[in-house]
């Protein structure tokens, strides 16, 4: 099959998937073992092949100078594999914040270099669940880490050390997380780092949450019910 720009549909195989087991780190933080060295490699040379070959230069956010959105180069499709993948941990561990239900996406591949983007702040995605996994290549440095899930009226409220995780990327792992769960980006210090994000997302999550007013969440640290 075709895509509109003319790419063949680019599918992982059965065997680029690791078979290890996920790690609960918190509730709503989990790392999955999900692809083997040899998937990570395939999918970044296909990102590289067609951002060559379509020229696109444009980064997939104003977060970001380098990187490209996915759906651009016609990789909306792998993303999809994965998210089917995954889709038992969604409903097993997202089940307040629309993991059972997500439809759509938004997705891109981020570039973390000395001559790259070198961090990134204080932040909240704008999805129900972050698929974040890392494809490459060799680095140290630029850690994710999380601070804490928060619902809208308590976004800027303290950390609490205990809501500190750290997580060391590794390619072929990816952290699954709450997209309100506040992160940031340390400082690469050397290599570079290439990571598949994904907004996952739900349209019907999304209708039931509009309302008058942010109201505190139950899956939110600071809630009192
Ligand atoms: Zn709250």
């Amino acid at each position: 099959m075709e895509s509109e720009r003319g790419f063949v549909e680019f599918e992982l195989s059965e065997g680029g998937f690791s078979s290890g087991e996920e790690e609960v780190l918190a509730p709503g933080v989990l790392l999955v073992p999900l692809l083997t060295p040899a998937a990570c490699q395939e999918v970044l040379a296909q990102i590289e092949e067609r951002r060559r070959a379509l020229a696109v230069r444009r980064p997939p956010s104003s977060m970001h100078d380098h990187g490209v959105m996915l759906g651009r180069i016609g990789l909306d499709g792998l993303v999809d594999q994965l998210r089917g993948r995954l889709a038992p941990l969604l409903e097993a561990h997202f089940p307040l914040q629309g993991g059972p239900e997500i439809d759509h996406h938004h997705s891109y591949l981020v570039e973390y270099g000395r001559e790259l983007d070198e961090d990134l702040g204080f932040h909240v995605d704008d999805s129900e669940v972050t698929l974040n996994l890392c494809l490459g290549e060799e680095f140290s440095g630029a850690e994710l880490v999380l601070l804490g899930a928060r619902c809208d009226l308590h976004r800027q409220t303290e950390v609490a050390d205990s809501e500190v995780i750290e997580i060391e990327h590794q390619p072929g792992q990816a952290v699954l997380h709450a997209g309100r769960q506040r992160h940031r980006v340390d400082p690469i210090l050397r290599g570079t780092r290439r990571n598949l994000i994904a907004w996952l997302r739900s349209s019907g999550y999304r209708e039931r949450e509009e309302g008058p007013g942010p109201s505190c969440r139950p899956w939110c640290g600071l809630h009192r019910g």
